[in-house]
């Protein structure tokens, strides 16, 4: 078996039409503002917007799920590797989450300036009050004061921050922990009382992540996105399209980086034979292989009931959250070892990929978070298990 051809790079899906969108794709890709600077998440949502790529992955009719999701796949795969993985991880919210979560809330019109990639909005959930795997725990709040919202609270490590024009706060509106206490406001970087601090990280370079600081942030009425109380329902449901985009990057990732590894190990002479020669080599490519290709069919079977239902099944999604983060890792840990010392110099992409990709187990919810979410579906279990607190 050849390396190339065992492990050849992403694969097409099989989206409707999706060469227009390729087309527009790489012609935003060679616009002077991704090429002449590494990209950042801003420039790339600007660039996309401008070329039309952001829109294609919107359904203008299906506002219930308005994602388009082969098309969001092709443009994944389409990027990866050729911009840093920091502003990949800012677009792929963009598409994900926070575009589509603003045109299911506000509507079209509202939405419009991010889908033509004119304004940025960064997605505010993880709390400093209270751990991102406890977003019922969060102290952010909204509060009415006459005709005005008040908003008050500290929010972290969010993608954007540095450079979003709006974000969209996951705020409480009472005291509680039910679904209906929390909702969404559209609250404007430049609002009297935002602040924000970068995040300090050597990881996810272009993703602009930082803090934001709401101290009594007044805000018109219209700030709010959907009722009261609809937030954190809009909120979860988005976030299985969050996680199957992640899946979605992570086979691209992992194809890219298995195939790249394969191609060096054929090439690579030791002692008169070839490094892909060896078993022990070929075998732990393959062995990853076939787990990329496990987590790659459980994507496209996702993306094929979502797109004829509109909803993402919440079990199969966690699925695909808990593999992402041990899979990428361990993928590009295996590469970055068979590249040997060259791998390991300060220029080296796998040795920051491999870096990067240790945010995949927590950014979006933790592998354990979505193992518990897991756990919650196994039927046997179901009903004995102690509630948890
Ligand atoms: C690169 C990056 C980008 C991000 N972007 C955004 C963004 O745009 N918007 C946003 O709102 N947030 C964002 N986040 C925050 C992210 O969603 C949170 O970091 C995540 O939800 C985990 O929360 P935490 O960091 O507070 O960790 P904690 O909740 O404190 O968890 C810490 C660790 O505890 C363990 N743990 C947690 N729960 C369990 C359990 N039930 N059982 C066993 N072990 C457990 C896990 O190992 C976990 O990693 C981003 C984070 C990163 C790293």
């Amino acid at each position: 078996m050849p390396a190339d051809s065992a492990l050849a790079g992403a694969r097409p899906p099989n989206p409707t039409d999706p060469d227009d969108t390729v087309s527009r794709l790489e012609s935003a890709l060679r616009s002077p503002q991704v090429t002449g600077e590494p990209a950042d998440g801003r420039t790339l949502i600007h660039a996309l917007g401008a070329a039309g790529v952001v829109k294609d992955c919107l359904s203008a009719t299906d506002l219930r799920q308005p994602l388009r999701l082969p098309i969001l796949r092709t443009v994944l795969a389409g990027l990866t590797g050729r911009v840093p993985n920091g502003a990949q991880l800012a677009l792929l919210l963009h598409l994900s989450t926070v575009t589509p979560l603003t045109l299911r809330l506000a509507g079209a019109e509202r939405a419009g300036p991010l889908v033509r990639g004119t304004a940025t909005a960064a997605l505010a959930a993880t709390d400093s009050g209270a751990p991102g795997s406890d977003l019922s725990g969060l102290t952010t709040t909204v509060r009415r004061h006459e005709d005005a919202l008040v908003v008050d609270g500290r929010k972290t490590w969010i993608t954007g921050a540095r450079w979003a024009d709006n974000f969209l706060v996951l705020a409480r509106h009472r005291p509680g922990r039910h679904f209906s206490d929390f909702c969404l406001v559209m609250v404007p970087a430049d609002a009297q009382g935002v602040s924000i601090e970068p995040v300090e990280t050597p990881l996810m370079a272009g993703a602009g992540l930082g803090s934001l600081t709401l101290d009594g942030v007044r805000l018109p009425a219209h700030a709010m996105l959907g009722r009261p109380g609809r937030g954190m329902t809009a909120f979860t449901e988005q976030m299985g399209a969050e996680r199957l985009a992640g899946g979605m990057w992570t086979v691209s990732l992992c194809r890219r980086l298995l195939a790249a590894a394969a191609a060096d190990a054929a090439r690579r002479s030791l002692a008169g034979r070839t490094l892909w020669a060896e078993s022990a080599v070929r075998q732990r490519l393959a062995a990853l292989f076939a787990r990329v290709r496990l987590l790659e069919a459980l994507v496209d079977d996702i993306t094929a009931r979502a797109t004829a239902t509109g909803r993402f099944p919440l079990s199969d999604t966690a699925v695909v959250k808990a593999a992402v983060g041990t899979l990428a890792g361990d993928v590009a840990d295996t590469c970055l070892h068979l590249d040997g010392a060259d791998g390991l110099t300060a220029r080296s992409e796998l040795l920051r990929t491999a870096q990067d990709v240790r945010a995949f187990g927590v950014a979006g919810g933790s592998t354990e978070t979505m193992l518990e979410l897991i756990a919650d579906g196994v039927p046997a279990a179901a009903g004995q298990a102690e509630s948890r607190p």
